[in-house]
């Protein structure tokens, strides 16, 4: 089964294509965390991707569809997989039909801009190896500690007050029309975010009909 994540930053995509990778034993490509591991690492990939990010700003699709192409070309993918993050636009989601990908199911993340806002507020991640944490809704073991590598937690530049308000719009302004896309296709479900993570994932699981 393959699966695309949709939602605006900070739903909870990374959180819940975690746990449904689990559930369904297939692999997941989040296209966000490949490029901050580009960064990290000063690929050449990482340094024409980074100014985009930085300012919230979508990285080129060309880029885009190499990491894809490449990852599902591998074995792994053989049984499906979940990609989070992508497509993040309507040209995007038009290459994986012109790729020839079939895409079973297209599950949106439903919230709002408000309640966005404040939870990007309250996001932490590991600089290390890019585990998620929430202050309050998914707090780490230790204060602003990885309880994963133990590395000290920090705020990702783009979660910043005035970064997230520009990926919103870029969001509703690029991605959002994805949901009539798949829609239109008959292949779209929705989930309400707002709930806790382990009610988002019993409702997407329901939807891939677990
Ligand atoms: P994310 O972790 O999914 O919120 O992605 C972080 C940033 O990576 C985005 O704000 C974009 O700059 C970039 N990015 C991730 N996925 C894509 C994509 N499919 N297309 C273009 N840019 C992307």
């Amino acid at each position: 089964m393959k699966i695309v994540l949709l939602g605006p930053p900070g739903a909870g995509k990374g959180t819940q294509a975690a746990k449904l990778t689990e559930l369904l034993q297939v692999p997941a490509l989040s296209t966000g965390d490949m490029l901050r591991a580009a960064v990290r690492e000063g690929t050449a990939l990482g340094k024409e991707a980074k100014g985009y990010m930085d300012s919230g700003a979508l990285v080129p699709d060309a880029l885009i569809l190499q990491i894809v192409k490449e990852f599902l070309q591998t074995p792994a993918c053989a049984n499906g997989c979940i990609l989070d993050g992508m497509p993040r636009n309507l040209k995007q989601a038009e290459a994986l039909d012109e790729l020839g990908v079939d895409i079973d199911l297209a599950l949106s993340l439903e919230i709002s801009d408000d309640e966005i806002v404040r939870r990007m507020g309250d996001r932490r991640v590991c600089p290390k190896c890019g585990t998620v944490f929430s202050v309050t809704a998914n707090p780490p073991q230790k204060d602003n500690v990885c309880d994963k590598c133990g590395d000290a937690l920090i705020i990702r530049e783009d979660d910043k007050a005035e970064t997230v308000l520009n990926r919103l719009k870029v969001y509703h302004a690029e991605t959002e029309p994805i949901i009539g896309f798949y829609r239109a296709k008959g292949k779209l479900k929705t989930v309400d975010a707002t709930q806790t993570i382990e009610d988002v994932n019993k409702a997407l699981a329901g939807a891939v009909g677990l």
